[in-house]
């Protein structure tokens, strides 16, 4: 995203590329990523639209409105009255963008942080959110949906998406991880290893491919958003992955899928790399050393995973794994 152009205070209010860096929603190119993002976008569209009989005549509390793209869904699929609440001045778009669409009676925008705001409904029929991070909960706003769920949800309302699960699975990823991690090895003849520790440590979003996965899937975590609590997004899971064949192990790969479980036909993705590309891509977590695994073998393990304590939109994440009855090996991983 080029924040820095010489357009940016010209066009945009006087905002400035501080303001921009200080709001990284602010800018259009981010919401035009998840925007164009079709599994995203398409699937809400999909959930939302496709079941005007739950919308009907009901509030609906869309959680970081942005753009107001879900509203606007919500509001077509015959809402009674929609409240849309962002913290980012992209805001100000989204009310030019609901007045250009005809809906200024129909949504209601509020601009401010879901925690600190008041709003103009205390009570609504459903909750609507786009709140999902890399690797599903990096920078995400489970929290502020949790909070919005206990603080207007009505008894028995709805939440869009109510369920998402992550999983893990093993890959096969040696010439990537040869130019990411032991490119620091050797470069241009110098000895550069301290930074290759910090890179394996680096979850890397990235896409890979399907034939790069070695073992079946497993799930680590499932968030059912009706009852989940902000402490459940603090977790330590077990996993088994069996081998699919006979390779060599460079990295574990994790990514989520999210379901609409309360739609009339049931709308899902996922963002795995079996699946069509999703701006979330999946995560890479390189392991120090190859592990060499047979066909039907195992590898053990246990993912923990919590905010750090320092800054709680960073992820500590330590995933300690074995093959069949070896010695075990543990990494701490960050995103941040
Ligand atoms: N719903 C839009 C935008 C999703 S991005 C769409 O689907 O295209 C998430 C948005 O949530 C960002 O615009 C961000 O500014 C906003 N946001 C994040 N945390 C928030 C909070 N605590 N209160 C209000 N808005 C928040």
């Amino acid at each position: 995203m080029d924040v820095d152009g010489p357009s940016s205070s010209a066009h945009h209010e006087g905002m400035t590329s501080r303001d921009y860096y200080a709001d990284s929603y602010a800018h259009f190119g981010i919401h035009e990523e998840m925007l164009k993002d079709s599994v995203r976008t398409g699937s809400y569209r999909a959930a939302i639209m496709n079941n005007p009989h739950l919308f009907e005549g009901k509030t609906v509390l869309d959680v970081g409105c942005g753009t107001g793209i879900l509203s606007m869904f919500a509001a077509k699929a015959g809402a009674k009255h929609v409240v849309g609440i962002d913290m980012s001045n992209i805001i100000d778009q989204a009310v030019k963008i609901i007045e250009a669409n005809g809906f200024a009676d129909k949504i209601t925008l509020v601009k401010g942080k879901l925690e600190e705001t008041e709003l103009p409904i205390q009570q609504f029929d459903i909750i609507i959110s786009e709140w999902m991070g890399y690797f599903l909960l990096y920078e995400s706003m489970l929290d502020t949906v949790l909070d919005a769920r206990d603080k207007y949800l009505k008894p028995g309302g709805l939440i869009f998406p109510d369920h998402a699960t992550l999983y893990l699975a093993a890959i096969e990823d040696q010439d990537y991880k040869e130019e990411k991690i032991n490119f620091w090895d050797n470069v241009y003849g110098f000895d550069y290893s301290c930074i290759k520790d910090i890179a394996l440590r680096e979850p890397l979003v990235d896409t890979v491919d399907l034939k790069a996965v070695v073992t079946d899937p497993c799930v680590l975590k499932h968030i059912d958003l009706t009852t989940a609590k902000k402490e459940d997004l603090t977790f330590s899971s077990p996993f088994q992955l069996k081998a699919t064949r006979n390779d060599f192990v460079h990295a574990f790969l994790a990514w989520f899928d999210i379901s609409f479980e309360c739609t009339h036909k049931k709308v899902s993705f996922s963002t795995g790399p079996h699946a069509k590309y999703t701006h979330w891509k999946q995560t890479v977590f390189y392991t120090p050393s190859t592990i060499t695994i047979s066909d039907g073998q195992t590898i053990t393990g246990q993912l923990t995973c919590a905010p750090n304590a320092r800054n709680n939109r960073d992820l500590d994440i330590k995933i300690a794994y074995h093959k069949g009855d070896g010695p075990e090996t543990s990494v701490d991983y960050k995103m941040y």
